[in-house]
């Protein structure tokens, strides 16, 4: 039988970075995917947003891994040339009460590490965005963001040049314990593959649940229910009224953080997403919620020309918040949690998963005792 150091399952921008920081450390480290190439679900259907931290609690995984992150990938992609501009984002305010919740957000953010956002009065704000309505703004400076699939080709560059492996359509089926190392099943187009492993890491996304029901030796009790919830994007043809990312205040239960504007690296706007709970896999956007959006929209951007917002795509968020449950920060589960060594599983890594990619990697390469955790 074949031996690798470590199987990545899921060639998203996580199970990436994982592989990429595990091939510093391990010369045999593989990653599959069911898919026919890297990234083709949650990881390219985002709004590639580097975000700064702000609103996770103080404390948690997101709020952690979001800071971190952020710090790392700037420095990524500096050093890799990936394309990125530190664009900024406006977080808008309607009335009394919204100002009133962007001032906690400033403590909020602090308490995150987050000190460099700053207050914008509506007459400064006419100045730097002419198109936006709002009676105040905060201003977050360290807001950005990135090509993503330039991003995860160069995770998987380093992978490459480290030894380590890529794999397409490779679905894992079945992890099984042997002897201190891991037998893994897997189907290569159809073709039955086993391999041993030291290390199995189950970064797999929308079908992370799923995919921990196939190791072998994993307790039920430590697999969280997943949850989908789909977000929706529709593009503004035409030139881009706004400098920079725009942002209503977050939406009140925590499942999403209200329809936003972003601007992609081509300067092309887009709103969205908004959130919808779902049962199945399914990406379409229906025009039907143009109306939606409009009137979301309308409340920043008053002067929006409805014809030019266009279905664009969807993504759907992997949550461990269930529909009318309190949010949920990320799980990142080793042996101390479940007692299997060398297995990590990831769960709920929704957004600021891309943010916090390479902070991910780096907590689960300690989990696995790879790299030491001073
Ligand atoms: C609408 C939306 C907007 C977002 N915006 C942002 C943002 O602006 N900024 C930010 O930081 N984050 C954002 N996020 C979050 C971010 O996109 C995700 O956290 C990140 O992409 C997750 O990456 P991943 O590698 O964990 O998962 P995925 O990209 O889903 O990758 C998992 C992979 O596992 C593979 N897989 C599954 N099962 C198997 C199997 N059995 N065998 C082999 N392969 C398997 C899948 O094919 C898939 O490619 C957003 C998310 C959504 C949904």
């Amino acid at each position: 039988m074949e031996q690798v150091d470590a199987i990545v399952i899921g060639a998203g921008v996580v199970g990436l970075a994982i592989a990429a920081r595990l091939s510093r450390h391990l010369s045999n480290v593989l990653v599959i995917d069911k898919n026919a190439s890297f990234g083709e679900e949650t990881s390219s259907r985002n709004s590639e947003v580097i975000h700064a931290g702000i609103y996770y609690p103080k404390n948690s995984l997101k709020a952690e891994f979001c800071v971190a992150g952020k710090q790392a990938l700037y420095e990524y992609c500096q050093q890799r040339h990936i394309p990125h501009n530190n664009i900024g984002k406006l977080i808008v305010a309607q009335n009394a009460d919204e100002e009133a919740y962007l001032q906690t957000t400033i403590e909020k953010a602090a308490a995150n590490g987050v000190d460099d956002l700053s207050w914008v009065c509506a007459k400064d704000l006419r100045t730097m965005e002419p198109n936006l309505s709002a009676s105040a703004a905060l201003l977050s400076p360290s807001t950005g963001i990135v090509d993503v699939h330039s991003y995860m080709q160069s995770l998987l560059a380093e992978i490459e040049q480290n030894n380590g492996q890529f794999v397409a359509r490779t679905e894992m089926e079945r992890v099984e314990c042997s002897d201190g190392d891991f037998v893994a099943t897997l189907n290569c187009e159809g073709e039955e593959l086993k391999l041993s492993s030291k290390y199995v890491i189950n970064s797999a996304g929308l079908y992370c649940e799923q995919v921990a029901k196939r190791i072998d030796g994993l307790s039920e009790q430590f697999i969280p229910t997943l949850y989908w919830c789909r977000g929706h994007y529709f593009t503004y043809t035409g030139k881009s009224p706004f400098q920079q990312l725009i942002y209503p205040v977050p939406e009140a239960n925590g499942v999403g953080l209200g329809i936003h504007g972003t601007l992609d690296l081509g300067g092309q706007l887009k709103f969205g997403p908004d959130t919808q709970y779902i049962d199945s896999l399914e990406y379409a956007v229906s025009p039907e919620l143009r109306g939606k959006f409009v009137q979301a929209i309308k409340r920043y951007f008053p002067d929006i020309d409805a014809e030019k917002l266009q279905p664009a795509y969807s993504g759907i968020r992997p949550k461990l918040q269930a529909p009318g449950a309190p949010a949920e920060d990320f799980c990142v589960q080793g042996a101390a949690v479940h007692g299997v060594q060398g297995l990590v599983n990831l769960y709920g890594i929704e957004s600021p998963g891309l943010t916090s990619s390479l902070a991910i990697a780096q907590r689960v390469a300690q989990q696995l005792g790879v790299e030491s955790s001073e």
